[in-house]
């Protein structure tokens, strides 16, 4: 198939490259001419605009930072929607908030194309791998005939057909907030137990072999508890997230306590100017309340080598 890609970050260029791999015929495009040269190496065609990356293919992909961004790409001038083939199939793979994957639905619809909400999760390792998890909002007919090309990408197992347009990204929302607030709560409890005297490998191997154990934690064994804050998913991204969780509740007339909380952390993370380290800098808030640093002990290392 004719393909089209928009996005070429963290997450893109591995989902691109899974899609060029499957042997499709792959147009990309990204603000930055340099994300797309891995690519074309490995044989992508460069577009010079999003309308570029859409003539003529059967499906455009998008990964990008925000939903602005998202509608910005499809609309705006020399958008995705001023060249889209008339039943194509615009799969927006990023995290916005259902009521944008809506209006997208309807700009696309009025093209005379399909669109599908298509967030994933599984971060950049799981990219990488491409196993990543996608749930699916749109039409269950135009999601089945995408299926194949969304296996490249995402592991058949954890390819999820949520409902109607939107519903992949409330899914997705729901579950980065259990995700990324439970990193607020694990902060907490490494801060009172290595302050009361525990050291942080100890209290790791404990809570994930322990009802504590969460994919957050797992995620920090390779960030913060060895001082790595290089993204994978930078706090920016995760602030998005929790903020369009909040603000989702809201709409519904519906409190949220807990997560305005979790929300507040990652607010004050972006004030002292770490937006673009990995998420788990959040906890670095907690370290300084807590006189600590959440790392493993030197120890570890020197067993290690
Ligand atoms: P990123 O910032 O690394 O990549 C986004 C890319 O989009 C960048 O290369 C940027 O240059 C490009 N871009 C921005 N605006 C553009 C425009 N107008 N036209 C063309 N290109 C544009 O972000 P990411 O981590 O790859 O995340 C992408 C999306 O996936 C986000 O919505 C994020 O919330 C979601 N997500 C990320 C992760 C993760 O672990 N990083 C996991 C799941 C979901």
């Amino acid at each position: 198939m004719k393909i089209g890609f928009i996005g070429l970050g963290n997450m893109g260029q591995h989902m691109a490259r899974h899609v060029l791999e499957g042997g499709h015929d792959l147009t990309v495009f990204d603000l930055t001419r340099d994300a797309g040269r891995p690519l074309e190496e490995a044989g992508a065609t460069w577009a010079n605009s999003p309308a570029e990356a859409a003539r003529d293919a059967e499906i455009v992909f998008t990964s990008l930072p925000l939903p602005a961004n998202v509608l910005e790409v499809a609309t705006g001038e020399g958008g995705v929607l001023s060249a889209i083939s008339p039943g194509a199939v615009f799969v927006d793979l990023s995290t916005i908030d259902p009521d944008t994957a809506v209006t997208l639905d309807a700009a696309v619809r009025a093209a005379g194309a399909h669109a599908l909400d298509s967030p994933v999760s599984g971060g950049t390792g799981g990219a990488d791998r491409g196993d990543l998890c996608l749930m699916v909002g749109g039409d269950r007919e135009v999601f089945e005939r995408v299926t194949p090309v969304l296996n490249l990408i995402g592991d058949g197992e954890k390819l999820v057909y949520c409902g109607g347009i939107g519903t992949g990204s409330i899914c997705k929302l729901a579950n980065n907030l259990v995700g990324l607030s439970t990193g607020v709560i694990i902060s907490e409890a490494f801060g009172m137990a290595m302050k009361a005297g525990v050291d942080a490998r100890t209290l790791y191997d404990v809570i994930t072999a322990s009802s504590g154990d969460s994919a957050a934690l797992r995620g920090w064994e390779s960030s913060i508890l060895e001082g790595n804050f290089e993204p994978g998913f930078m706090v920016d991204l995760a602030a998005k997230d929790v903020g369009l969780a909040t603000q989702l509740g809201r709409s519904l007339g519906l409190p949220m306590e807990a997560a305005n909380i979790a929300q507040q952390r990652f607010i004050e993370a972006q004030r002292r100017g770490w937006g673009r380290d990995a998420t788990p800098a959040i906890a670095r808030i907690q370290e300084e309340r807590a006189g600590v640093e959440f790392r493993f002990p030197e120890s570890d290392s020197e067993s290690e080598d």
